[in-house]
């Protein structure tokens, strides 16, 4: 399945050259970085203008993004930027931890000097993005870090799982404003690193679940209630 992910990025494998993965690719990237906000409409001839295409080819991209739940489709109002719930914020980071616990273990096991410096290099970047407060950089090359994590263990299954997950905590970190820092994430990753390095699985496997706990943690996982009694607190 032609995915997203496939755009450009430390992380990602070589581009497929299509003009529906552009547009998606393109969207989701304005998703990550914080510049398309949640409940944002997507007007399908306003994006056919913008990008020069068929509203065909725009609708193909909607409906990609709609599988990665990063797009929300009704028939009344059309394409809008997902607006994750509560709960499936909460089953996100269930699901991340799972995966990246057992993830941070391999990799510890079996990482290589040279898979330690890629890391070093990514970190590098992270840090001087946080440094200069690049918020769209940052954004993404904190996100990218996990993905990289399975790119380096050779399993592009985990590697495209996670991609599409970390776009959606992208998304929920937006939408329920993560009060975790960008400072404090990229710390956590430096850690984790040097765990890995040590080959230190035990380490790695805390280090990550404690990262993920923390951004969670952060999260104001509370829906707006709709109750005027609950909301002014009386
Ligand atoms: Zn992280």
């Amino acid at each position: 399945m032609p995915s997203p992910s496939r755009r450009k990025t430390a992380a990602a494998p070589p581009d497929r050259d299509s003009a529906t993965d552009r547009i998606a690719g393109a969207l989701t990237q304005a998703i990550i970085e914080r510049r398309l906000m949640p409940g944002t409409r997507l007007a399908e001839q306003k994006l056919a203008d913008l990008f020069q295409v068929s509203r065909t080819l725009v609708r193909q991209a909607l409906n990609q993004l709609s599988r990665d739940r990063l797009v929300t489709l009704t028939p009344a109002r059309g394409a809008c930027v997902a607006e994750p719930s509560v709960e499936e914020a909460r089953q996100v980071f269930e699901v991340r931890r799972m995966l990246e616990a057992q993830l941070a273990r391999e990799l510890a096991a079996r990482i290589t000097p040279a898979q330690v410096r890629q890391l070093r290099s990514h970190l590098k970047e992270e840090r001087a993005a946080v440094k200069r407060q690049d918020i769209s950089g940052r954004t993404r090359l904190l996100a990218d870090f996990h993905v990289l994590l399975a790119r380096l263990l050779g399993n592009e299954v985990l590697a495209e799982l996670l991609q599409e997950l970390l776009s959606r905590s992208s998304l929920i970190a937006l939408m329920y404003q993560s009060g975790h820092s960008a400072a404090e994430s990229q710390a956590e990753h430096e850690a984790l690193v040097d765990a890995l390095e040590a080959g230190d699985a035990a380490r790695a496997e805390r280090l990550m679940l404690g990262h993920l706990g923390h951004v969670e943690a952060h999260l104001r996982l509370q829906q707006p209630s709709s109750d005027l009694r609950t909301a002014l607190q009386l």
